[in-house]
């Protein structure tokens, strides 16, 4: 019988299941989509596992990473961020971030997200304590004072579950966060993401750049290979369309020449372009009885400072720490108190982090002249004075919990 039932298998539903099982606790992980075969590296097109896109994982993260014992697998396809520079197009404002003078191996590594699907799922199907069943949609969930049933389809055929506690981790849209009748604020940023891998003629050298222009804050991070960086540039909803297919590629590049200059050399080669809607959502609730929401269903936010999945695998590590210190006292794994307990806990990080992605992109959206000027004066303060810049970079890099 599993102890705990995760709903969705994405980047977040197969790391805690890992982090569970390295604690012995048997999970059944539960999962819509049919994943890929071992063997088969086709990128699944809006999975966050299995994608185009790739993930900027702060310290924190890697050293998760690094405790379920995988890092140096990851690591095969990821790159370390040794300086960050922010610009703004058309400004005299920047800031530089050097991981030297803050006294840190690195701010982070970039990962791709394909990489980091198959890896997970590969461990995730290797584990004596999770049962995986993918191709499995969740339609129904209930509890009662003792344990928590989910009703699933599986090609046509209805299967019923229970376990004392359910981790729903089932994305945006989350289907348990509505079947438990939580609410959740939602922001629609009016913005898409256009992400892909470019090849510079220039090496990146380790440094990722974001760049406010006034077409969208562009991000680009260095990938494993001198001449690779990943782009994420969030747009205004309609104007990504002339950038997408093949026959648009030397037209997208010539954008990004123009948004970025000269500072990356050329832009001389694009991967296809990928789309992804921007959106805040916020659940009203993320502990309610037996349940706990986790991940995108619980929190979904911009990525202009790719923070999310960070902060996801900060609240996955808490979790797994009050579970395991409370099994070790009872045996009932899904006390309600306990989660409330936890979720209490990780307001103060989840908030913080919330303000700051939805200032940045509110802030750098604005084009009055006046903003314009105090956005530069703010860069240009951020770069001089004393003390910030620790403060700032010990805060991205998810040191700090
Ligand atoms: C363009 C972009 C770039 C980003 N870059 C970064 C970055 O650099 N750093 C960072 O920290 N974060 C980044 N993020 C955020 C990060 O991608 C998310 O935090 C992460 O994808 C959340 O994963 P998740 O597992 O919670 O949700 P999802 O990836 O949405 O997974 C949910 C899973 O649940 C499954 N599911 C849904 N409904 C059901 C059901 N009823 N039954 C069973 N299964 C179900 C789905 O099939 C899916 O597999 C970025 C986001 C975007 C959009």
């Amino acid at each position: 019988m599993p102890e705990v039932i995760i709903v969705g298998g994405g980047m977040v539903g197969l790391s805690l299941s890992l982090m569970l099982a390295k604690a012995k606790i048997k999970v059944k992980l539960l999962e819509a989509i049919k994943y890929p075969a071992e063997t088969n590296q086709t990128l699944l097109e809006y999975h966050s596992s299995f994608d185009a896109r790739n993930s900027a994982l702060s310290r924190r993260s890697i050293g998760i990473y690094q405790q379920l014992g995988l890092w140096s697998l990851l690591q095969q396809h990821a790159t370390p961020i040794l300086e960050v520079q922010i610009t703004e197009q058309g400004s005299f404002g920047h800031a530089t971030l050097r991981a030297q003078e803050e006294h840190v191996e690195s701010f982070g590594q970039v990962i791709e997200n394909a990489w980091l699907g198959r890896v997970l799922l590969q461990e995730v199907r290797r584990s004596e304590y999770i049962e995986l069943l993918d191709a499995i949609e969740v339609i129904t969930l209930t509890q009662d004072q003792s344990r928590v049933q989910v009703t699933a389809i599986q090609a046509d055929q209805s299967m019923t579950f229970d376990a004392p506690l359910v981790i729903a981790a089932d994305g945006r849209d989350s289907k348990c966060r509505q079947l438990l009748g939580v609410g959740a604020s939602h922001h629609d940023y009016e913005q898409v993401a256009l992400v892909t891998t470019v090849q510079t003629s220039k090496p990146h050298q380790h440094i990722g750049f974001e760049r406010f222009s006034p077409i969208g804050p562009l991000a680009l991070l260095p990938l494993p290979g001198d001449y690779r960086r990943s782009v994420v540039w969030p747009v205004k909803k309609g104007e990504a369309e002339q950038w997408l297919g093949e026959e648009n590629d030397d037209h997208f590049l010539a954008a990004l020449q123009h948004a970025y200059g000269d500072r990356a050399g050329r832009f001389e080669k694009t991967a296809p372009r990928f789309c992804y809607p921007l959106s805040q959502v916020l659940a009203d609730k993320q502990a309610v009885g037996r349940v706990v929401l986790m991940g995108n269903a619980a929190h979904t936010l911009h990525p202009v400072a790719g923070q999310g999945f960070n902060l996801c695998l900060r609240d996955a590590d808490v979790l797994v720490r009050y579970l395991t210190s409370h099994l070790q006292q009872h045996e009932d794994i899904g006390t309600p108190s306990v989660l409330l307990a936890y979720e209490k806990s990780r307001l103060k990080d989840q908030q913080r982090v919330i303000r700051f992605c939805d200032s940045v992109v509110k802030g750098f959206s604005n084009h009055h002249p006046i903003l314009k000027l105090a956005r530069n004066v703010g860069l240009l303060a951020f770069d001089r004075i004393p003390g910030i810049k620790p403060l700032v970079a010990n805060y991205a890099m998810g040191l700090k919990a």
